[in-house]
């Protein structure tokens, strides 16, 4: 199963000719509400390609929370420890667009801010049990470093005693021999979204993260390098696999993304392909839910081929407008992706 700890947040979207002024009130055309949150937009994503979810995370008592947790069981994710609060309202994003498709965003992250680590311990044996769990920044760091803590301490090499073994081998060796692929499977436990970065991220995340994926923004933010080409983004993703997790990989939109494991530490670049797209938003967390079901689900493959096939899934979800509901589900996709 997949667990994410992390963020829902209800986009509040207003879309207007342009965008209003200090003091000023203006008349927008169009008005929605959508279910976003990049925790919640991974574990959708995952739900959505067949895997067993939870998501472990805090909304208000109120109607967005009501709402929000409806969502989740729609999408046959797990509501066991999303939990709802009376101190603080579910997180919102209140986003203005204008014509020609820019936007004010003001996040208020809520009841996001009060999920805390006693909640984690309470979700302790999902958490331990889950062969995947990934977590973003979108909750205070100290519950997405106990989260992680919590997750890396019951995976990962350390605890079944194969560190030697598997960084002998590289990926290509590790994918001919087939029994090792429990030894993946438990390696790769612990998948880390830095969103939204900052520049003083804590070291511990870097060294608790099996996986740990960003966009060139954040990869920017992080190393304080240029990240614009696959180049670039090798360049970083060394500086990012130096302060400690096992593998880099650095979403480069409509590019693709680059990837670096400790065992194979020379940058690789899997394109993506080339499609219309309608809208973005989201596409990283399409990518990210993507990866952990195949890290989950399909450990025998080598992480070149899930990359590529979580390249192709977030491709999909830019061709449609919205965030989750631009996600696709398993049954719409081409059989030779599972
Ligand atoms: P974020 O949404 O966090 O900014 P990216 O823009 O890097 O992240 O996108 C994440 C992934 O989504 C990319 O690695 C790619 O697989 C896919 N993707 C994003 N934009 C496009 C696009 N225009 N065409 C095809 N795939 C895209």
């Amino acid at each position: 199963a997949v667990v994410v700890v992390g963020s829902c947040m209800t986009d509040l979207v207003s879309l207007t000719p342009r965008l209003p002024k200090t003091g000023e009130t203006i008349h927008g055309h169009k008005f929605f509400i959508g279910f976003g949150g990049k925790g919640a937009n991974q574990c959708v994503q995952a739900a959505r390609l067949g895997a067993r979810t939870s998501m472990v995370c805090k909304v208000g008592k109120d109607s967005f929370g009501n709402d929000y947790i409806e969502n989740l069981k729609q999408n046959d994710i797990s509501t066991e420890f999303a939990y709802q609060t009376e101190d603080a309202a579910t997180g919102t994003a209140s986003i203005i667009v204008n014509k020609e498709g820019q936007n004010i965003i003001v996040i208020v992250a809520g009841a996001n801010l009060l999920l805390n680590t006693k909640d984690l311990r309470e979700a302790t044996d999902v958490i331990r049990r889950a062969k995947v769990m990934i977590c973003q920044l979108e909750v205070t760091p100290a519950t997405s470093l106990e989260a992680l803590t919590m997750a890396h301490s019951s995976g990962g090499p350390e605890c079944i005693g194969v560190t030697k073994h598997v960084s002998q081998r590289t990926w290509a060796e590790e994918k001919k021999t087939k029994e090792s692929s429990w030894v993946l499977w438990w390696i790769m436990k612990t998948l880390f979204n830095p969103a939204p970065a900052t520049a003083d991220l804590d070291s511990r995340f870097y060294t608790l993260s099996d996986v740990f994926c960003c966009n060139e923004s954040e990869a920017e933010i992080l190393t304080g390098l240029a990240v614009s080409s696959p180049a670039d983004a090798g360049t970083a993703a060394l500086v990012l696999l130096e302060r400690g997790c096992q593998v880099v990989i650095i979403t480069l939109g409509a590019e693709g993304c680059v990837m670096l494991s400790k065992t194979e530490p020379v940058p690789k670049f899997i394109p993506t392909e080339k499609v219309k797209a309608v809208d973005t938003t989201g596409a990283g967390d399409s990518f990210v839910g993507a990866l952990a079901f195949y890290l989950a689900y399909y450990p025998n493959l080598s992480l070149e081929e899930m990359l590529k096939r979580s390249n192709f899934i977030a491709a999909v979800s830019v061709q449609t407008a919205g965030t989750q509901s631009s996600y696709p589900h398993k049954k719409d996709l081409p059989l030779d992706l599972f």
